[in-house]
């Protein structure tokens, strides 16, 4: 299956990310992750990158359209894939239509959580740079304080995870992304998720989605 995680920042897309790649077995792309890994790498679509990412600004569509591209490309994407945070405009949803053609997105997972709530969680998220796992300092806690379960590496408080910085964010969500909600409705493609539950009651109502359409 072809599915795409739709929702705010915050809304717990990477997280459920993690759990359907591997309960699926398809790889999860992260636009967000491919450019942090391109920042710390020090190249020029680093660099390029981070000039908007620290402002909470979105990378420009062309820029960000043809790493999509490369990287569905990739012999790994020919069984399906799982998008998280791309597309994130409607001129990155109208390129990915034409890059998929014959093999379109089956599904379109829309997380829905409020604004107040998305502020906590992203104020206290941390995650791991070195395996991906993403924690919460009350809502979803590491065993050890600032130790990744999964690794044992040090957990990161993201420099994008301010407050100023998360409003900036949620605005831009509202004006550029949420539009795709009725783009992807109308493409009859749409299912809203409850994102204001605990975590694995979230999984379990993505899960029966995604073994309906097995
Ligand atoms: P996104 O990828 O959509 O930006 P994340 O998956 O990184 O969001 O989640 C944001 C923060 O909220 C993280 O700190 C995560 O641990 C926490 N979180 C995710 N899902 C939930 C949930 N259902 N309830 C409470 N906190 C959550
Ligand atoms: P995320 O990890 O999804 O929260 O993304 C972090 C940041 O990376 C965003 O605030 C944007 O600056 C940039 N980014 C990630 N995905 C996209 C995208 N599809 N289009 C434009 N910018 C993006």
């Amino acid at each position: 299956m072809n599915i795409i995680l739709l929702g705010p920042p915050g809304a717990g897309k990477g997280t459920q990310a993690m759990r359907i790649a591997e309960h699926c077995r398809i790889p999860h792309i992260s636009t967000g992750d491919m450019f942090r890994e391109a920042v710390k790498a020090g190249t020029p679509l680093g660099q390029k990158a981070e000039q908007y990412m620290s402002q909470g600004l979105l990378v420009p569509d062309e820029v960000t359209i043809g790493i999509v591209r490369e990287r569905l490309a990739q012999a790994d994407c020919a069984n399906g894939f799982l998008l998280d945070g791309f597309p994130r405009t409607i001129a990155q949803a109208e390129a990915l239509d034409q890059i998929l053609e014959d093999n379109p997105i089956d599904l379109v997972l829309s997380i829905e959580v409020p604004d107040a709530e998305l502020i906590k969680r992203l104020t206290g998220r941390r995650v791991c740079k070195d395996c991906g796992a993403t924690f919460h300092i009350h809502f979803n806690p590491p065993q050890r304080e600032d130790v990744c379960d999964q690794c044992g590496a040090r957990l990161h408080h993201r420099a994008d995870d301010t407050v100023s910085t998360v409003k900036n964010r949620l605005e831009v969500y509202k004006q550029q992304t949420e539009p795709l909600i009725a783009y992807y409705r109308e493409q009859e493609k749409l299912v809203s998720i409850n994102g204001d539950q605990a975590i694995d009651q979230v999984f379990q109502d993505i899960a029966q989605h995604l073994e309906a359409r097995q």
